[in-house]
């Protein structure tokens, strides 16, 4: 059935909004599961840290010190791959070898063994931050959303 769509095309892929999208498509097509809701923040972490989601908020804040550009395919890749692994905790798994497994799998089932997001889901960084260690850094965060994050289907207007 997935072999009569096209693969997910990260190349064309211009913002954060954009790669978002096709994390959804990805994680949708490997796993069945979807939700809408979420909102992205740029902030300055630790550098062994790809991106934080504090348990039970639709919050994502990727790491600006790394992931602060979606120019290259190898940057829109490490993105592809860490929004499919906060998007996993936001969709409720919590088991940090699940979690790695399953992105392994979404960009490996959408995209093929040798893409840079493969490579991506592999090394990571996947270092969790835990809720104090996320409070203690809060003055250096300097938190910025990413406005257009999320494209909200047409229909779903409230
Ligand atoms: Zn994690």
């Amino acid at each position: 059935m997935f072999s009569l769509t096209p693969p997910v095309e990260l190349d064309h892929a211009k913002s954060y909004g954009d790669i978002f999208t096709l994390v959804k498509k990805a994680v949708k097509r490997s796993l069945e599961l979807h939700r809408v809701g979420l909102m992205l923040y740029l902030g300055n972490l630790p550098i062994r840290v790809g991106a934080f989601h504090p348990m039970g908020t639709n919050e994502i804040v990727l790491n600006r010190r790394l992931l602060g550009s979606t120019k290259s395919l190898k940057e829109k890749s490490q993105v592809f791959a860490i929004l499919v692994h906060e998007y996993l905790h936001t969709l409720g798994f919590s088991d940090e070898r699940q979690v790695r497994r399953l992105t392994y799998k979404v960009c490996s089932e959408n995209f093929g063994k040798s893409h840079p997001a493969v490579e991506a889901a592999l090394t990571g960084p996947w270092t969790d931050l835990t809720e104090e260690d996320f409070e203690s850094i809060e003055p250096e965060l300097n938190l910025e959303l990413v406005r257009d994050f999320e494209r909200i289907d047409s229909g779903y207007i409230i």
